[in-house]
């Protein structure tokens, strides 16, 4: 039968009793009961229906239920549906072939792991091996995972009570709206972050440093598209000083940007590319490292000290094809840069120029942060009881919002519609209009 209120009652209360979740305080936890999806709608068992504009945690990018990708796993659990990382598996190598294909030259293997936070920790190792070095630089405005080394490489508030793994610098990247180097341009912001970098690098001693880990896009921490020639700079300064660059792709790669991978489009080619969500849009899962020859092939004598019971699990990977051939075979990745520059961007600017609580705008593709702020003049952030009041409005009003600090992200699956855009937009403009009307 299908499922009532009456499950959803017992979903929260079996939920109260015997659920730890996530970041929270356990007795404040309080979350909806989502019965089913289909694309950008989920629905709760009282049959309302949200739409998704978190895309859950920013990684169904395929939106929900995609029949393609949930008849291929069908499909493989009805073949194989476990077995040891260390056989061969046709769906495997047909899942690392096509994300090989899609990373620049060289670019041949790929390790799976379980998530993104496990694909950071092993190209962190693999940087250490390679180049015998110890240090992993990356920034404050980060997050990267909730594992050893990860949650220690992470910048925001969440590395602090977890600081057990040695060897993390952080500096800070760009972010123009709230410049650390008073810059007031974003090329000022660029050369001064680059600046900054130098100096954190030449004050650790360069020939210390193995790897600088960067999100190519930083996402939770606001969607802070890189200025010009920001991550040519860091490029460049890895490249002089032989420090390898890890560019965490996990929640920004496979079509959030409206590429493939958000490094496409610009000037920088990594050393080591981690990714998870959007590859298979967390219908299993999963996530990895693509590997050039170069740090590859350090491991053909060698063995490579990691491994995982579940790396290249069979769902996980029939799950991966099936996504990236509905992405290609739909040109998924071309709707979300379409939809980004026609119908999100200018929704958003039209949104900032009716409400003063917008202080800055800004992303691409199906990847924006709308900032906002008590005073245009001072940026001081909107306070935590304002974004609580707005969170409960969208939701009210059937949206699913990502908040974040004084955000809303607006990242919505990479098939959104025009008109699914413009019935979230209505929300965010009535909900930001009691807001101000209530005197924040
Ligand atoms: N890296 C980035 C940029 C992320 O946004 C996240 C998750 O939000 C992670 C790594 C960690 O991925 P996971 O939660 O799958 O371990």
């Amino acid at each position: 039968a299908p499922l009532d209120a009456a499950d959803g009652d017992l979903a929260q209360q079996l939920d109260r009793s015997h659920v730890f979740h996530s970041w929270s305080a356990q007795g404040t936890f309080a979350g909806l009961a989502i019965a089913g999806g289909s694309g950008t709608t989920v629905w709760d068992f009282d049959g309302r229906r949200y739409l998704d504009f978190a895309s859950q945690l920013v990684n169904v990018n395929i939106g929900h239920q995609h029949p393609a990708v949930v008849a291929a796993i069908r499909e493989q659990a009805e073949i194989l549906t476990t077995i040891a990382p260390a056989t061969v598996n046709l769906t495997r190598g047909e899942a690392a072939k096509r994300i090989v294909s899609r990373a620049p030259d060289g670019f041949n293997k790929v390790f799976f792991t379980n998530g993104g936070a496990d694909a950071n920790e092993n190209a962190i190792r693999m940087a250490r091996l390679h180049t015998g070095r110890d240090k992993v630089l990356s920034t404050y405005r980060s997050y990267h995972g909730n594992t050893g080394a990860a949650i220690v490489a992470t910048g925001d508030w969440r590395r602090v009570p977890n600081e057990f793994a040695r060897g993390h610098v952080h500096f800070f990247g760009p972010y123009l709206y709230r410049s650390e180097f008073w810059a007031e341009t974003p090329e000022q912001e660029s050369e001064r972050a680059l600046t900054h970098l130098r100096r954190v690098i030449e004050s650790e001693g360069p020939a210390s440093i193995a790897a600088i880990v960067l999100e190519t896009v930083p996402g939770t921490a606001g969607i802070l598209v890189p200025p010009p020639g920001y991550l040519a700079g860091v490029r460049a300064l890895a490249d002089q000083h032989g420090i390898l660059v890890i560019l965490d792709e996990v929640m920004a790669g496979f079509g959030r940007t409206g590429r493939w991978f958000a490094f496409d489009g610009y000037d920088i080619v990594p050393d080591l590319i981690t990714f998870a969500k959007g590859v298979n849009s967390g219908y299993i899962p999963v996530g990895g490292v693509v590997i050039p020859d170069a740090i590859a092939n350090d491991f053909d004598e060698r063995v490579f000290p990691g491994g995982l019971t579940y790396s290249g699990h069979p769902l996980a990977m029939a799950s991966i094809v099936a996504a990236l051939d509905a992405m290609e075979s739909e040109g998924i990745v071309t709707h979300a840069a379409e939809i980004g520059a026609d119908v999100i961007e200018p929704a958003l600017a039209s949104l900032a120029s009716a409400h003063p609580l917008v202080g800055d705008v800004r992303g691409e593709g199906v990847f924006w942060a709308i900032e906002l702020v008590a005073d245009r003049g001072t940026r001081e952030p909107v306070s935590a009881a304002t974004m609580g009041r707005i969170k409960a409005g969208l939701l009210e009003r059937g949206v699913i919002p990502f908040i974040q600090d004084n955000r809303i992200h607006v990242v919505p699956p990479c098939v959104v519609t025009a008109d699914e855009v413009g019935q979230a937009m209505a929300a965010y403009d009535e909900v930001l209009t009691t807001v101000e009307r209530a005197g924040q």
